[in-house]
């Protein structure tokens, strides 16, 4: 398939900005997520690259080609935003072959074509049968084969899972993956679900209010997050965020109580300390640990989440295995993964450093 730049893109309506100044590349091959909440302007970035929208500022290059100012239809991009789009009278064979028909190929290449999806997406033996009466889950799968008959430059998804309760969504995740890859596609898939973009992406853009607060593949997303905003979108439940200063010797202060980090004398001010739960670890309440009390325990099976609370009144999140005994009322002393932890600025909410010591 082909490669997408975008350089500089941006929409505005009226005095409304819905993307600011946006670039990104997504490679040849490559699966793209953009993720964020409602309105944070994924759709519109991708309606943009489809060619349904026209920017207010910026370039859309395709294999290189600029295409900023090309019709969608000139474009050779498959747009799936709704999978259950089907025509309800056609059987599966016509739904796959329609937008060949559209386009006036022969009818011996749509037979070949439409052949070739159906066994990509083993639906061969539902070819003649009404869409009617199909499983939601092979109704999605003949959606995809009239995307995939068009053989696109690369697809475009919004939100193709939404519609689905959480099982089936987890299964088509790694269907949709698997299928990119057989077709070597080069997808852009827009979800507001973290998890669907941590299961697929090899990249993901975090996007706020427009902007792209963090690009980069979804390990580094979630080990080293941009902003305490990735930090809390990612992860479930999200990263703890603890308020802590400096003493003058440079040691971490966490309710009253010095971590056991390297000091580093830097970074004074409003800092907040960031710790994912599985990087929390509960042992005795002695020694010079910060402490905290138990308010909540969510058991999960294999292991737990416990709700804690530090003296001033901060909650904090640990998740142990199911098998520490944790009830109500217990004290534990806190101990935090070093390796692990994000500290952020309190001012803006940006990282200033990740890992061992922090400094
Ligand atoms: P959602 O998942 O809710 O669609 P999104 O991140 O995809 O969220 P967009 O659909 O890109 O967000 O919308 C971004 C912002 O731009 C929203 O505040 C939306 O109301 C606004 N917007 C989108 N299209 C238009 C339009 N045609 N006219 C005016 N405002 C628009």
């Amino acid at each position: 398939m082909a490669e997408i730049r975008v350089e500089h893109l941006a929409k505005r309506f009226g005095d409304f900005v819905a993307v600011r100044d946006s670039s990104f590349t997504v490679r040849d091959g490559e699966f793209f997520c953009l993720l964020g909440p409602s309105g944070c302007g994924k759709t519109t970035t991708m309606r943009m690259i489809a060619g349904l929208e026209l920017p207010s500022a910026g370039r859309i290059l395709l294999g290189g080609e600029d295409v900023t100012m090309r019709r969608a239809a000139e474009r050779d991009i498959a747009f799936v935003f709704q999978l259950f789009a089907l025509y309800p009278h056609m059987n599966v064979r016509a739904n796959i072959a329609f937008p060949l028909r559209a386009q006036g190929v022969a009818r011996a290449e749509i037979a070949q074509r439409v052949a070739e999806a159906a066994r990509v997406l083993r639906i061969d033996h539902l070819l003649d049968l009404p869409v009617a009466g199909l499983s939601s889950g092979d109704r999605q799968r003949v959606a995809l084969g009239r995307a995939i008959v068009r053989r696109p430059k690369a697809f475009m998804m919004d939100e193709p899972l939404g519609a689905l309760d959480a099982e089936f969504r987890h299964t088509m995740c790694g269907e949709l993956r698997a299928l990119h890859d057989r077709l070597h596609a080069t997808t852009v898939y827009v979800t507001h679900d973290q998890s669907e973009a941590m299961a697929m992406a090899d990249t993901i853009a975090v996007m706020n209010h427009g902007v792209i607060e963090q690009l980069a593949p979804p390990q580094e997303i979630y080990d080293r997050p941009a902003s305490m905003y990735v930090a809390e979108f990612i992860g479930s439940p999200s990263m703890n965020f603890l308020p802590c200063v400096r003493d003058a010797a440079g040691r971490l202060l966490v309710g009253g109580a010095a971590l056991d980090l390297p000091p580093a004398p830097t970074d004074r001010g409003e800092l907040i300390l960031g710790v994912r739960p599985e990087h929390v670890r509960l042992g005795a309440a002695e020694g010079p640990v910060p402490r905290a009390r138990v308010y909540g325990v969510e058991y999960l099976g294999t292991t737990q989440i416990v709700a804690l609370t530090l003296p001033d009144g901060t909650p904090i999140k640990a998740r142990t295995p199911a098998s520490l005994a944790a009830h109500v009322g217990d004290a534990f002393g806190l101990h935090l993964a070093a390796d692990r932890l994000t500290l952020f600025a309190g001012s803006d909410g940006r990282a200033l450093r990740w890992g061992t010591g922090l400094g």
